[in-house]
């Protein structure tokens, strides 16, 4: 069985309360919002730690980022 990468298995433990077309879910900056979660308001896919900084912005579900200049993939090579 291969190891996890430290991104691979928080992927794999905190699953996300949503799922949407926001091109966040690939980027390093985005603490999503936990399965199971009663905290935050019903529109929020997550948090964005980048923009705004040192402020969170809270990602909507309504209004989808297709394009971002401060994405970062989180995806490393291997
Ligand atoms: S930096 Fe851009 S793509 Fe990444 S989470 Fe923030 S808004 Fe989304």
């Amino acid at each position: 069985m291969a190891e996890l990468t430290p991104q691979e298995f928080l992927d794999k433990v905190l699953k996300p309360e949503k799922e949407s077309d926001h091109i966040c879910w690939d980027c390093k900056h985005l603490k999503p919002v936990i399965e199971g979660s009663k905290f935050p308001p019903a529109d929020l896919i997550g948090y964005c730690m980048k923009i705004h900084w040192p402020f969170f912005w809270g990602v909507a579900d309504f209004n989808v980022v297709k394009k971002c200049y401060a994405f970062e993939s989180k995806k490393v090579a291997k």
